[in-house]
């Protein structure tokens, strides 16, 4: 008997001291009675020994207590036992450990099986049988009477204490039902398995979680393993036996098992171990997890994976890349390469279209560049509109010119959206994944490849070689030099007229268009090389500010000196209209310089005009209400639509030079050019002609009514010292 059992049982019945001196108050007992007794010791001891005789021929002869008290051997001992006790009842000695004495054979007795009943049904005859004894036949009319009392006593006080017992029970049972319902609603499965016997019970939860009840899932460990997932077998009996070699205090283990309908849920298993009069059991809950795994894998997915094309992102492409680099450690590996894909003009399609545009445009891009893998290839977008492609197992390392090629074929096809057809180009950079050279140096080489395809003039392709390492770090010097230019008084404008073609030439230019240049180590460099730095590093603005105010003071020069109607021309960046101050800050240069608004043209491009926030055109319209005039460079170029045109405060409109260059032999440059001048006249705006280069340009221009232009065949760009003379003729 475990002492743990007794104490419990010590403690629910409330038998401190107190307790037992409680009952035996009310049992009257005093110290009168211990001596009494002790003295009647010697006289009943063959009372007792004749009565425990007695007791076991009677119990023989009901067949429960007989069943039980079959083995010769144990009745003796029990007989011995018994004879004892009823000596120990002589000495009236009750204290805590007679209490517990008494205790821990009642529960031997119901332990083995004997009726509360029969128990007590034996005290009632050792009571008669005594009285008879220690009395004698004097009185025999009253004991027999006081005898039939006993009788109906016990059999009461048996009813009586069956009854305490049942309903005690019955609160139990109460207590279990309110278990059972709390389980029930806790959604969790209960299982409990012992060990020994290899007996499994599931709740009905947790069998209904499957799609089963419990009886479908069978009372066996195998018939649980059985619905396990294989793959999740040998983790969930390791985590089993963790807890069993007692490496882990709780069994906490998410596997997946199968339902009914055939396919598996994702649960979690709680469990621990309790031993039980011996007997070692695993019991606890299953809980259906499958929801929380769910948002926990799109979660995962989330971080690996770019929410706008469902491509894997620079993450998942560092753990592809670790793979690809495992691989080509391996002897015979075949080789791999990457291509670093650059969308050309991009951001122009962004500013011009917009960024739901923007995003179709890199969804569209997405899709063709995935139709262009082979499988164990892996397409990544690494940044706004930039891929990497990851070729793994090519044959020959020249394989990935060819894909590259093959890529820039299928991204030129025009894309359709509605009624709008845009046509993309992309630069790539290829460089080979080679055993033992870092990962993120090949990606390094691939980007270098890529600008110098991008400075080859876009929409190509290029091979890493190692001189580009040399020609970049030209280039990264060149910028970090350029971005001190202003400072060190680097910047030069250069100015190119603008003539009225109906005059005879060469005739004094009715404007300049003020042009900047960078002179850097003994060189002059074109703004196509350095603007769209400065304007990446937003170096333009405080640029932008100088040009306007040097080609504000030469024109008041040029004013001063016989041409007080020369127009001036200034190039803008979108970045400086966006500046808040930027109406307020041409004001201040204009007035500092002494220049009359109405002789300075702003020339924007289409890009501009597209700004969501309205705050250019607000601007424009101020700049516009100071009397200055806005030029629209560039005109067709860009993805404008003819709608802004009227919707923003325009004067002039600059046809690009590209639509002249081949007017005179392309049947479609020349209707563009028609239709953009036609257009310009209905709109009551001036157009100037760029890039004019041979004489029937300008007789094709006239034609069609277009009076102003500029190009090579009338002068370069000049610096101001070298135009004086022109302009004052
Ligand atoms: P743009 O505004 O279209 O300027 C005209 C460009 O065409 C100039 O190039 C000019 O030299 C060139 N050009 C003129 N006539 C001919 C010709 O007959 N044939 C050919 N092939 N080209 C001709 P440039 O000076 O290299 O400037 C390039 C671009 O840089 C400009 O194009 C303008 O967009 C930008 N830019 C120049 N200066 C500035 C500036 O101060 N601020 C800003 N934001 N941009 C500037
Ligand atoms: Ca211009
Ligand atoms: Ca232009």
């Amino acid at each position: 008997m475990q002492a743990g059992l007794l104490g419990e049982l010590l403690e629910r019945l409330g038998l401190g001291e107190s307790e037992l001196q409680e009952r035996l108050d009310f049992l009257s007992w005093g110290p009168e009675d211990q001596a009494r007794l002790s003295l009647a010791k010697p006289q009943a001891e063959p009372l007792n020994r004749a009565f425990v005789e007695a007791l076991y021929n009677r119990l023989s002869e009901f067949s429960v207590p007989a069943a039980i008290l079959a083995d010769r051997q144990t009745v003796q001992r029990l007989k011995a036992r018994q004879h004892a006790y009823y000596q120990t009842l002589f000495d009236g000695c009750i204290d805590e450990s007679y209490v517990r004495e008494r205790l821990q054979i009642g529960q031997v007795h119901e332990r083995v099986g004997v009726d509360l009943k029969w128990y007590m049904g034996g005290y009632r005859l050792y009571l008669s049988s005594l009285l008879h004894g220690m009395l004698g036949p004097v009185e025999q009319q009253a004991l027999e009477t006081y005898d039939s009392l006993l009788k109906v006593v016990f059999l009461d006080m048996t009813l009586a204490a069956e009854a305490y017992i049942a309903a005690k029970h019955g609160a139990l049972q109460a207590s279990e039902a309110r278990f059972a319902h709390a389980l029930r609603g806790a959604n969790d499965g209960i299982w409990d398995w012992d060990l020994d016997s290899d007996e499994l019970y599931v709740s009905d939860r947790w069998a209904n979680m499957l799609g089963y009840t419990p009886l479908q899932v069978g009372t066996t460990s195998a018939a649980w393993f059985a619905l396990v997932h294989p793959e999740d077998v040998s983790g969930l009996e390791d985590a089993i036996d963790q807890h069993l070699t007692g490496r882990t205090p709780t069994i906490m283990h998410e596997y997946r098992i199968l339902r009914s309908e055939g396919e598996y849920l994702r649960v979690l298993l709680r469990g621990v171990l309790e031993t039980v009069a011996g007997r070692r059991r695993l019991a606890g809950s299953q809980t259906d997890i499958s929801e929380r795994f769910q948002v926990q894998a799109q979660l995962e997915y989330a971080a690996r994976h770019d929410a706008l094309t469902g491509l894997i992102n620079r993450v998942q492409l560092n753990q592809v890349l670790q793979d690809t680099e495992q691989r080509l450690k391996r002897e015979g590996a075949r080789c791999a390469a990457l291509l670093f894909i650059d969308l050309d003009r991009f951001k122009l399609i962004n500013d011009s279209l917009g960024h739901a545009a923007g995003d179709n445009v890199l969804v569209h891009v997405a899709r063709r560049l995935q139709g262009c893998l082979r499988p164990g290839d892996h397409l990544a977008r690494f940044g706004g509109d930039e891929f990497i492609m990851l070729l793994d197992d090519l044959a020959r390392p020249e394989d990935a010119e060819v894909v590259a090629a093959r890529v820039l074929a299928r991204l030129r096809e025009p894309l359709q959206f509605g009624e709008r057809c845009l046509i993309v180009s992309a630069s790539i950079g290829v460089a080979q994944l080679r055993p033992g050279v870092a990962l993120a140096d090949s990606l390094q080489a691939a980007d270098m490849a890529l600008y110098s395809a991008k400075e080859a003039g876009k929409a190509r392709y290029r091979l890493y070689s190692d001189d580009m390492q040399a020609r970049v770090r030209q280039r990264l010097r060149l910028e970090s030099n350029l971005l001190q230019a202003l400072q060190y008084g680097q910047f030069e404008l250069h100015y190119q007229p603008v003539l009225d073609m109906r005059l005879p030439q060469p005739s004094a230019p009715v404007a300049v268009e003020a042009l900047l240049r960078w002179q850097y180590e003994g060189q002059s460099i074109a703004p196509i090389e350095f603007i769209p730095i400065l304007e990446e590093s937003g170096e333009i603005v405080p640029v932008g500010y100088w040009v306007l105010e040097t080609a504000c003071r030469q024109s008041v020069s040029w004013h001063a000196h016989g041409r007080p109607d020369l127009l001036c021309s200034v190039n803008l960046s979108g970045l400086q209209l966006l500046e808040v101050d930027f109406v307020e800050r041409v004001r201040e240069i204009l007035q500092r310089t002494g220049m009359p608004p109405t002789l300075l043209v702003l020339e924007i491009t289409e890009s501009l005009l597209i700004d969501r926030s309205g705050a250019t055109l607000v601007a424009l319209r101020e700049l516009a209400a100071m009397g200055i005039q806005i030029a629209l460079d560039d005109f067709g170029t860009g993805y404008c639509s003819l709608g802004y045109l009227n919707r923003f405060p325009l004067h002039i409109i600059k046809l690009d030079r590209g639509f002249l260059q081949n007017a005179h032999a392309s049947e479609q440059n020349m209707t563009i050019c028609k239709a953009i001048i036609g257009l310009s006249a209905g709109l009551k705006l001036k157009v100037i002609a760029e890039g004019i280069e041979r004489p029937e340009q300008v007789q094709l221009l006239l034609q069609e009514n277009c009076h102003y232009g500029q190009g090579y065949l009338f002068s370069r760009p000049l610096p101001a010292n070298e135009l004086s003379a022109l302009i004052g003729k």
